[in-house]
């Protein structure tokens, strides 16, 4: 055990190579199915809109994949982000537990969503795209994508929820001062949004629209392809810097972690962060509890059922496999709008069914209880995706207290609230609601899945 209260690592340990747990998995991954035909989606099918070496890291087999000079150096703008030990909030829940978190706040944008989008960039700028389509819902991962586009000359068209554009201005004014051109959608640019505004010309549009815009952009123009910003095997694939990180850094400390968590949107910063991990654990040198904590309202791994699925509301992706609560389900208006999504990443649904990862959900109240004490003895304001991971923490370290098992407790903090603040002020003045788990809700989308092959 150590007396640091936080560790930052040299630069030159910023990881030169990607962890992808593909190859070291008990059983290889379920393809992608093409929702026409049933049968594994073609690599090329998908090179309208993806460049080659993304549809590559999708599928790949090798155990590491190399992380291009050109990416690390725009990673060394803010990485490797600091481990910090919350020593405070320790001792105000007067647990004998070591609690630290991975603090990935530290990034322009403010969350851990530019760790792909500069990945992303980066291969579509080389293989000579000139622009990326993207949609976005409270615009963390527009946010992000701008930023990343700004840095390697390229175009970046985001198509903003209208209901967010309108709400939630200042990150609009990110991507605005990152250079993106940021549309209300639906917008009469696409054929998908035309027909939407044709007949609901009042619609506060959903991520659903927002997708299908950003992939019809990609796909009928030449120079134009798509980012997505989680689910995906490659997203993950580069958030695992997190992981790797965490690892020297827990190392330095002489520490070793008896539990891990991380909140669960679509999956990409807790697959990132505990990847790495849960390789050591398939290998039997580590024993470890992982937990993905994830909203009520929005109860994908703890209800959902393990299934074929469309990755979004309208219906154009492939199928994937994953815990799913139907792409037509629509989770009630939580804060937490970067967890609002009806399925999950594959690799993470893979990893609960084999019994390696444990899901738990909260109701929003707590969570932002939670996110208020570390608010208030640790100083930062986290997202409110990120208050999810403070809580099961919390939960964990006041277990130990009972027991006063000295256990190692490391979360990873995903973002700061810094654009939040509305969400906390409906907080403190009591205005937030709780919504137990939808049920009626859920199995009417339930009934809407597509039937095709319920397992593996
Ligand atoms: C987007 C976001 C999430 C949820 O997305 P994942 O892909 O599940 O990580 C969590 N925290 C923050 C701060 C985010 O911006």
């Amino acid at each position: 055990m150590s007396s640091e209260s936080k560790v930052l690592l040299p630069e030159k340990d910023l990881p030169e190579a990607w962890f992808n747990i593909i190859p070291r998995l008990p059983r290889p991954p379920a393809p992608p199915l093409d929702p026409r035909t049933g049968e594994p989606v073609k690599p090329e099918a998908l090179l309208r809109i993806f460049p080659r070496a993304l549809i590559e890291q999708e599928m790949s087999s090798e155990p590491w994949i190399e992380i291009p000079e050109e990416v690390r150096a725009v990673y060394r703008l803010w990485r490797p982000t600091p481990l910090r030990r919350a020593r405070n909030l320790e001792k105000a829940l007067k647990t004998p537990a070591r609690i630290y978190y991975k603090d990935e706040s530290v990034s322009p944008p403010g969350s851990h969503k530019p760790n792909t989008a500069v990945a992303q960039a980066y291969y579509n700028r080389k293989e000579g795209i000139r622009r990326l389509a993207t949609e976005t819902g409270a615009g963390q991962w527009g946010s992000s994508l701008a930023f990343a586009c700004q840095l390697f000359g390229l175009e970046c068209t985001v198509y903003m929820v209208r209901v967010s554009y309108q709400q939630k201005p200042y990150r609009r004014t990110l991507m605005h001062i990152w250079g993106a051109e940021v549309y209300p959608s639906p917008t009469d640019r696409t054929e998908a949004g035309r027909r939407i505004l044709s007949e609901n010309p009042e619609t506060t549009g959903s991520l659903g629209i927002a997708i299908s815009e950003a992939v019809e952009d990609a796909a009928t123009h030449e120079d134009t392809n798509y980012a997505l910003g989680s689910v995906l095997n490659h997203v993950l694939l580069h958030q695992t810097v997190i992981g790797l990180e965490t690892q020297r850094q827990l190392a330095l400390l002489g520490e070793k972690p008896d539990i891990l968590i991380a909140c669960v949107g679509g999956g990409s910063n807790f697959g990132g962060f505990t990847f790495p991990f849960i390789g050591e654990i398939l290998e039997g040198r580590l024993s470890a509890e992982v937990i993905a904590v994830e909203p009520t309202s929005c109860p994908t791994l703890t209800k959902g059922v393990y299934r074929y699925d469309y990755g979004d509301t309208a219906g154009l992706t492939p199928l994937l496999l994953m815990h799913t609560l139907g792409h037509t389900f629509e989770p009630p208006g939580i804060h937490a709008g970067g967890l609002r999504y009806h399925g999950d990443a594959p690799l993470v649904c893979q990893l609960v069914e084999e019994g390696i990862v444990k899901p738990r959900a909260y109701p929003q109240n707590p969570c932002f209880e939670a996110a208020v004490l570390f608010a208030r003895t640790e100083g930062v304001i986290p997202a409110p995706e990120t208050s999810h991971a403070i809580r099961a923490a919390i939960d964990e370290a006041l277990r130990c207290r009972e027991t006063g098992e000295e256990k190692v407790i490391v979360f990873n903090f995903s973002g700061h609230g810094h654009f939040d603040l509305a969400a906390y002020d409906d907080y403190l003045e009591g205005k937030l609601e709780d919504y137990e788990y939808p049920e009626e809700k859920i199995r009417e989308a339930l009934a809407k899945l597509p039937k095709f092959p319920t397992g593996i």
